[in-house]
């Protein structure tokens, strides 16, 4: 969010400067799984997602950086029928609003994404336009852009306070000393609720820890192929060089800031993937990490 918020406001003739106390696209940011979809289940958030795979598609041009974008569609596999009657659902506001998506039968779902398992598929929901893309890549451009464009890029640098009287900022206060500024823009994820403190702001954001495996290259593995995601347990996986990226949402993680990665999480993982994609289990793992997954009351977007 800070280097694309620098990148635009940047090329809008604003003087931006963009502090990060690490280094580029080391939070959240490089721990995503890169997925990309306009696939969702309300106008705002389809809206959003449209408006991202237009700026996915165009990032050569602008603002100029190859972001290894595979547009393989999203597919998600449904085995309840009420979420079967939500999908539908979706695919018909999504239609109307221009997403080309549209309902398979588990047959066709097999045959796109050929390592799933379709025993007690319903259907699938696909939307061809959606896939990954390499989010440091998009991190990268959005600086360098910004750059071009005259903003200030710090790394190394952590805001520790903002000076401000009650109504009125005058000031970030940083490690490296203070910067006279009157608009502040919180992009810390989900770190943001420490700066909106700095000001009194109370944000309801709750780090939740998330974790990803790549797995060992695995022979005649499809060139393309949709991210698969098996809805009612979350596992997923898209194809990532010779291999697979897979994860799930580990519902008994306590919110928290700890990225101490679970012993046990290869094996839920796999019992996941036991049902949905055994061919997954043949396939040694070659790394993982985890990341924060940064969560509002209503999972939206937060401004
Ligand atoms: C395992 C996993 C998989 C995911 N998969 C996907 C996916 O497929 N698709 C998707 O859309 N999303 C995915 N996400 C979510 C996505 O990663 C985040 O929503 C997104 O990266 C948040 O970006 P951000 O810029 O808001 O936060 P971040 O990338 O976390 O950036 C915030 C930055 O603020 C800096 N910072 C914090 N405090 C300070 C301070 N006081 N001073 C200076 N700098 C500070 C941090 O160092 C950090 O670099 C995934 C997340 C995880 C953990």
């Amino acid at each position: 969010m800070g280097a694309s918020t620098a990148f635009h406001l940047a090329e809008a003739g604003v003087n931006v400067t963009l502090l990060e106390r690490d280094s580029l696209a080391s939070g959240s940011t490089s721990k995503a799984a890169g997925g990309v979809r306009a696939n969702f289940s309300d106008e705002l958030n389809i809206a959003l997602g449209l408006r991202s795979l237009e700026a996915f598609e165009n990032f050569k041009v602008r603002p100029g950086q190859d972001i290894d974008l595979h547009q393989v569609g999203y597919l998600f596999i449904l085995t309840k029928p009420e979420d079967v009657v939500l999908f539908e659902d979706s695919v018909k506001l999504q239609n109307s609003l221009g997403v080309q998506s549209r309902m398979l039968t588990p047959q066709e779902a097999q045959e796109l994404s050929p390592l799933l398992n379709i025993d007690g598929v319903l259907a699938a929901a696909y939307s061809p336009r959606d896939g990954h893309c390499t989010p440091e890549s998009v991190v990268l451009g959005y600086a360098t852009g910004a750059r071009k464009h005259g903003a200030s890029i710090h790394t190394g640098i952590e805001v520790t306070g903002i000076v401000h009287d009650g109504s009125t900022i005058s000031a970030v206060e940083t490690s490296a000393g203070r910067i006279e500024t009157s608009t502040v823009i919180n992009c810390a994820g989900a770190w943001s609720p420490q700066i909106g403190a700095m000001v009194g702001l109370e944000i309801p954001v709750v780090p939740y820890r998330r974790e990803i495996l790549i797995t060992e290259p695995i022979p005649d593995l499809p060139n393309n192929f949709p991210m698969t995601i098996d809805f009612s347990t979350s596992f997923y996986f898209h194809r990532e060089g010779p291999g697979l990226l897979t994860g799930f949402s580990d519902q008994s993680v306590e919110a928290g800031f700890s990225l101490n990665r679970d012993d046990g999480f290869a094996e839920k993982l796999g019992e996941l993937a036991m049902v949905r994609a055994p061919r997954v289990l043949d396939a040694g793992i070659r790394s993982g990490w985890a990341g924060l997954y940064e969560v509002t009351p209503d999972h939206n977007a937060l401004l």
